[in-house]
Order: structure tokens, then C-alpha cells, then sequence
């Protein structure tokens, strides 16, 4: 279904002239990684011309309401991007690559150099919400504190973050020297969108939002020294992706999935999405892969080894299952991740930490 309707969307935007080259948008590849979800929202970036606010929002507004307007599309998230691709390491001066005083890719790079004391970067995505992605980037990232590794957890996730329940942490964060200061928490250093904006409001952020936010999240926090940073992102893919991939940081991603046939569609896109902008996949989780009952017994309630098929099927590696368990449901609500507890759970936690420790060469 989304096929057809990326292929009408496309139709849609070659009705929009680009003014730099005279030809539409798609003919002139203006267009880049259009995607469509199962709901019918699109997204794409869109290449405007350089220096000139006015056109270049012109142009995104006109290629916006053109994708909107296209049968079944049901909602329209685009970035815009000025050229700077023949200079890719200079800072920003503005102007030029601003065409929304935004500064997006060049405040973006400096993001990487102000990451510079961060060793590995690892993003934590999943195609769906509610596979527990968030649970499993909390419970890895006390995992890879324990081992001894200087480790921080970005909660990225604008649409729902929820790091502050799953630690416990209520209040804002402080500032030190015009920086943000991390929490800290079972050895882990831990930042959250959700102590910066209040979620109801970010849910209607469009793609420029998102990436700044995500963009003082890396830059604009006192993050120090780190063996290893986990991003918990977003559930699809989406401008928080794009942007961690623009950020060159991202050493790999890790995609959680439950066993459903369902959830397993979206680790296919998100393999391709990380795939398409070549950042190699460390691997796949499967989550909640069964109910244990009493004398070790196993209810494989989504079905049994979805995850794992689904990842040979892309060549991608398999990290491992963690069970449901219902406890460590609780615990979380709790604010009590259980890798920091003697729970069965903590054990596969150590697993997993031990395989994204040695594939980031931190281990
Ligand atoms: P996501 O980040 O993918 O939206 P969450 O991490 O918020 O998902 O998890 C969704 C719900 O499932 C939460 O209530 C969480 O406590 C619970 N959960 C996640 N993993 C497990 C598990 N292995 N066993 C039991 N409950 C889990």
C-alpha cells in the first residue's frame, strides 16, 4: 500500500518547479528518502536553494501542500536542506547554508565535534512503538555501565519519551558553564527531550524541530568523556534518524522488535533505511519473545522466533531474546531498571550489552 502511495506522492511534487534548476523536484532530485508509513504520513527532504529564505520556504511549502493533497496521504513531514556538500567539514557562518536560520547540517556537523569525547554512538530504533525499545535501551545501558564502560543514554524519542519513568528522575536538569548537565543514575549519564519540552507540544513538531531539538540534545549537553552513548529513537524512521546519521557519529543501530508478523515489516525498513545511508546494523532484539510459566516453561504468546527469521532473512545479525516478563514491567514503572537488579532479565541485558560493547570496539 505505501508503494502506491509514495508513487502518487511523487507524481504530486513533480507538479512543483525547482527554480534553481528550472526542472520539477523529483526530475531534478530535489527530492530525497520519501517515505510513507502504514498510516499514511509521509516525509521526505527536500534540497531548497541556498541564501534565499524566502524562495526556499516557498518551495517547502509548495511541495508540502502538494504531497498533502495526494489521495490517502494523511500527513506531510518534510526537511529542508540547503547545499553545502562541497564543503563539508567547514563550521557554519550562516547565511549560506541557513536558509531557516537553523544552520541545520553545519550546526549538525559541530554536533560531532562536540561529541568529540564520545567514543561510540549507538542508535536503539524500532519500526513500531510499544516493542519496548525504550525498556531495552534503559536496561542495556545500565548493562554496559556495569561492565565499566563511561556510558550515556539520550532519550531521543520526542514523541513519547520516557527515560525519566523508567529512571526514576522528576525536575529539570541543571546548567553549568551554558551547558546542560546530564543526570546520573545506576552509572549511567541520561538525557531526555522530555526534560526539555513538554511531549504534548512536540508531538506537532514538523522535521526542523525535531532535528534541532535532537541537535542540542547531542551538542548542548555536558555529555564529557563516554565509552558509549545509546540513542533511543523514535519509533519508525523518521528526522531524528536522519539527523543522528547527518550527526557521523553513529557507530550503528540496534533495532528491537517484538515476534509479530506486524512488527516485523518495519525492522525491514528500518534494516533498509540504515542500510540506504550506510550505517551498519549491529543487530537485532527481539522483546517480549516469551512468557515464562512456572518449571521454566515457555508460552510463545507472538509467535516464536519472528525476530530472529526476520533478521537472517536480511543478513542481519542476531543479537538475542529478552522474555516477558511481567515484573519487569513493574520494576520499570517503577523506576527501577532490572538490569541493575538480580532478575533473570539482567543476565540476557549483559548478553546483549557485551555484543554492541565489542562491535562499537569499546568492550
Ligand atoms: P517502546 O519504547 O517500544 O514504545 P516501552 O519500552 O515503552 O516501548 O515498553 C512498552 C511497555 O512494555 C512498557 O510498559 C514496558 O514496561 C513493557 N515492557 C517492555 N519490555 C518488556 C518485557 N520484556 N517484559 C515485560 N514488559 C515489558
Amino acid at each position: 500500500m505505501s508503494g502506491s502511495l509514495i508513487l502518487r506522492v511523487r507524481a504530486a511534487l513533480s507538479a512543483i518547479k525547482d527554480p534553481a534548476s528550472g526542472r520539477n523536484i523529483i526530475a531534478s532530485g530535489a527530492v530525497s528518502g520519501l517515505s510513507a508509513d502504514e498510516e499514511g504520513k509521509v516525509r521526505f527532504t527536500l534540497e531548497v536553494p541556498a541564501g534565499d529564505r524566502r524562495a526556499a520556504e516557498a518551495l517547502l511549502k509548495a511541495a508540502e501542500d502538494a504531497a498533502a493533497a495526494a489521495p490517502g496521504v494523511t500527513g506531510v513531514s518534510a526537511v529542508a536542506t540547503a547545499h553545502s556538500e562541497a564543503q563539508p567539514q567547514q563550521p557554519a557562518k550562516g547565511g549560506h547554508d541557513n536558509p531557516f536560520g537553523l544552520k541545520q547540517k553545519p550546526r549538525i556537523e559541530a554536533a560531532g565535534d562536540q561529541l568529540a569525547g564520545v567514543k561510540s554512538m549507538v542508535a536503539i530504533a524500532s519500526g513500531k512503538g510499544g516493542v519496548g525499545k525504550s525498556t531495552v535501551a534503559a536496561n542495556l545501558a545500565v548493562a554496559l555501565a556495569a561492565r565499566g564502560l563511561k556510558t550515556g543514554l539520550l532519550d531521543a524519542d520526542i514523541y513519547g519519551p520516557s527515560l525519566p519513568t523508567l529512571f526514576g528522575i522528576d525536575g529539570k536538569p541543571q546548567m553549568r558553564d551554558n551547558k546542560i548537565v546530564p543526570f546520573e543514575k545506576f552509572g549511567v549519564k541520561l538525557m531526555s527531550i522530555g526534560f526539555l519540552v513538554d511531549p504534548d507540544q512536540a508531538v506537532a513538531w514538523r522535521g526542523p524541530m525535531v532535528m534541532g531539538a535532537l541537535r542540542q540534545l547531542m551538542s548542548d549537553v555536558d555529555w564529557g568523556e563516554l565509552d558509549i552513548l545509546l540513542v533511543d529513537t523514535p519509533p519508525g524512521t523518521g528526522d531524528a534518524h536522519i539527523s543522528l546519521i547527518q550527526s557521523k557519529k553513529l557507530t550503528g543501530a540496534v533495532i528491537v522488535s517484538t515476534p509479530q508478523e506486524m512488527a516485523l515489516a518495519d525492522v525491514r525498513r528500518g534494516v533498509h533505511l540504515f542500510r540506504q545511508t550506510e550505517t551498519p546494523v549491529i543487530g537485532v532484539i527481539e522483546n517480549m519473545a516469551w512468557l515464562e510459566g512456572p518449571g521454566g516453561s515457555k508460552q510463545f504468546l507472538f509467535g516464536e522466533g519472528g525476530a530472529e527469521r526476520a533478521a537472517k532473512d536480511l543478513g542481519a545479525p542476531f543479537l538475542g531474546a529478552v522474555p516477558l516478563y511481567p515484573d519487569l514491567r513493574q520494576a520499570s514503572d517503577d523506576g527501577l531498571p532490572v538490569a541493575a537488579t538480580e532478575h533473570a532479565a539482567a543476565t540476557a541485558f549483559d548478553q546483549l550489552a557485551d555484543q554492541i560493547a565489542k562491535f562499537s570496539g569499546v568492550a
